[in-house]
């Protein structure tokens, strides 16, 4: 006999932020996150703005990263 089928993806967790290790929701990582479904980012340690645009998924965003950007975190007017 032929053993063990191996998953795909074995082990692979993409229940949690790689930045911050928060968790996220499978919903998440699909909208924002890589073509893995991986959260580079999230809502705790990245802003809406920087998600919005492609930061979860590991894009170099211009917008300032609130998190070396003090004074910054929740002042995006930008709609
Ligand atoms: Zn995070």
């Amino acid at each position: 006999m032929v053993g063990v089928t191996v998953a795909p993806w074995p082990s692979v967790d993409n229940s949690t932020c790689k930045h911050c290790g928060a968790h996220v929701t499978d919903h998440f990582s699909r909208v924002f996150g890589d073509n893995r479904n991986r959260a580079h980012r999230c809502g705790d340690c990245d802003s809406y703005a920087r998600l919005s645009r492609g930061s979860a998924a590991g894009v170099d965003v211009s917008i300032p990263d609130p998190e070396t950007s003090p004074g910054r975190h929740g002042g995006e007017t930008d709609v």
